[in-house]
C-alpha cells in the first residue's frame, strides 16, 4: 500500500480529473494522507491556462517533490510542450489524456490486493463530467491544443454515475467539462438539453448544475429545458471574454455582443456569471469600456477576471501589446463592478425566501447560486429569509 495525496490547480474540470486518479488510488487500496504531509506518492492535476498557473504548477511539483518518493502531474499542463524543462528526478509528467490518466497512473504506482469500498468525495456535491476538449479554436486558447477534440462520454455512463454519487449522498451534482453544449451522445442521440432533464431526474438529486456553456448553446431547447426542471439552478455561467465586437472577432469567438445579449435575455431572472479576459491585444480603452457596459447590460453578477496572457502554441502567442500596469486597472475596475452587482443581486434577497443548499459549516448556496451565511447541518437543504448582505453574501435571519 502506498500513501498518496492529490491536488488541482486550475478549473471545475481540473477537480474532475484529480478525482478520477484519486478515486483510481483508492480503489486500489493506497491510503490518502494530507496533501501538507509527506508520502509515497503526490499527484499534482496541473492547469495551463496561463502563464501564472503553469508557474503555480510547477512550484506544487517541485515542492511535492521533497516531501514525496514520487510525484504525478497530470491534467492540462501536463500536456503542455515545453512546461516541465528542469524538474527534480522524481517527477513523472503524464501527457495523456485524460481518460487514460487515472489507469496509467494507478498502473505505475501499482495495485495491491485489498480494493477499498468506492470513495466519497466532497459532502454534498459531486462533479460529474460529460464531455472533454474541444473543437472551437479560440485565437488565444491553449485547451484544444493540450486536451484535443471534443468527445463525449455515453448517456448511460453519466446517468450511471449520476445515480451512484446520489446513492453515495451527494445532493448536487455539477455537470462539467471544457465545453458542455459540445456533449453528444452519439447511440442515443442526445444532447445537453435531453441530458440535463433525464440527470435531473435521478432519485434523490435534489439540485443540478452546469459549470459553464459557450453562448453559441444557449438555443431553444437548452433554455426550455433549464427552466421546465426545477432541480436545475437558476444560474449560468456564460464566458463573454470581451463586450467588445472587434476583439471578440480577433479571439476569433463565434458571436458578437448583441447576439450573447439576446440568447440570455430569456434568462432574465437567472444569476449570470461570466469570464472575461482583460488586456487582450486587441483591447483599447473604448472597447474595454464597451465590455463594462457590456457586463452592466447582461446583468452579469461575478465576474471571473483573467488579465490576458499570451500561451504556446496559440495564433496570439507573440502578441501582448497592453502594458501590464493597464491591465492591473482595468481587471481592478471590472472586478469592482462585479462586486457592486453581487452585492446589489444580494441586497434583492433580503426579507425574502430561499432555499439553501449548506455546502460547509455555516455557508452555503441558495437556488440561483448565490452565496448564504447560515446556521444548520452541512447536507441539508433549508428555506431561509435574508436579514442582511455582508461581505460573504447573504445572511440568513
Ligand atoms: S471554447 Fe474557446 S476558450 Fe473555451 S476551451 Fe474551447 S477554444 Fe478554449
Amino acid at each position: 500500500m502506498a500513501t498518496f495525496s492529490v491536488r488541482f490547480l486550475g478549473c471545475k474540470v481540473s477537480h474532475t480529473d484529480a478525482q478520477g486518479v484519486r478515486e483510481a488510488l483508492l480503489a486500489d487500496g493506497h491510503a490518502e494522507v494530507p496533501s501538507a504531509g509527506g508520502g509515497d506518492v503526490a499527484v499534482v492535476n496541473a492547469c495551463c491556462v496561463t502563464h501564472e498557473a503553469v508557474s503555480k504548477s510547477r512550484q506544487a511539483a517541485a515542492r511535492a517533490a521533497r516531501t514525496h518518493a514520487r510525484v504525478y502531474v497530470t491534467g492540462c499542463a501536463a500536456s503542455l510542450e515545453g512546461a516541465w524543462g528542469a524538474m527534480p528526478e522524481n517527477v513523472v509528467v503524464v501527457a495523456k489524456p485524460s481518460e487514460e490518466t487515472p489507469a496509467f497512473v494507478a498502473g505505475d504506482v501499482g495495485a495491491i490486493g485489498c480494493v477499498q469500498a468506492e470513495s466519497r468525495l466532497e459532502r454534498t456535491r459531486a462533479f460529474v463530467k460529460i464531455q472533454d476538449g474541444c473543437s472551437f479554436s479560440c485565437a488565444f486558447c491553449v485547451v484544444p491544443l493540450v486536451r484535443g477534440s471534443t468527445r463525449s462520454r455515453s448517456a448511460a455512463a453519466i446517468l450511471e454515475e449520476i445515480r451512484r454519487r446520489a446513492r453515495q449522498g451527494h445532493v448536487e451534482v455539477v455537470l462539467t467539462g471544457i465545453n458542455l453544449g459540445l456533449f453528444r451522445d452519439r447511440e442515443s442521440g442526445w444532447r445537453l438539453p435531453r441530458l440535463l432533464r433525464e440527470a435531473a431526474a435521478v432519485e434523490g438529486l435534489r439540485r443540478l448544475r452546469l459549470s459553464s456553456i459557450e453562448v453559441n448553446h444557449v438555443d431553444r431547447q437548452l433554455v426550455a429545458a433549464i427552466q421546465e426542471t426545477p432541480t436545475v439552478a437558476r444560474h449560468l455561467h456564460v464566458p463573454l471574454q470581451s463586450g467588445d465586437d472587434g476583439v471578440l472577432q480577433a479571439m476569433a469567438r463565434r458571436y458578437t455582443v448583441e447576439t450573447y445579449l439576446r440568447k440570455l435575455a430569456p434568462l432574465g431572472d437567472f444569476n449570470l456569471t461570466a469570464d472575461v479576459i482583460v488586456g487582450f491585444p486587441a483591447e483599447d480603452d473604448r472597447a474595454f469600456e464597451r465590455t463594462l457596459e457590456t457586463v452592466r447590460a447582461a446583468r452579469l453578477t461575478k465576474v471571473h477576471v483573467f488579465p490576458y496572457s499570451p500561451r504556446p502554441g496559440t495564433r496570439t502567442a507573440d502578441e501582448d501589446t497592453v502594458p501590464p500596469q493597464v491591465k492591473k486597472e482595468r481587471s481592478a475596475r471590472l472586478r469592482a463592478l462585479s462586486d457592486d452587482a453581487c452585492r446589489s443581486r444580494w441586497e434583492t434577497k433580503v426579507g425574502r425566501e430561499d432555499v439553501v443548499l449548506v455546502d460547509r459549516p455555516g455557508r452555503g448556496y441558495g437556488a440561483d447560486y448565490s452565496p448564504w451565511l447560515v446556521d444548520a447541518r452541512v447536507g441539508e437543504l433549508v428555506r431561509v429569509r435574508g436579514a442582511a448582505v455582508t461581505e460573504e453574501g447573504v445572511r440568513a435571519a
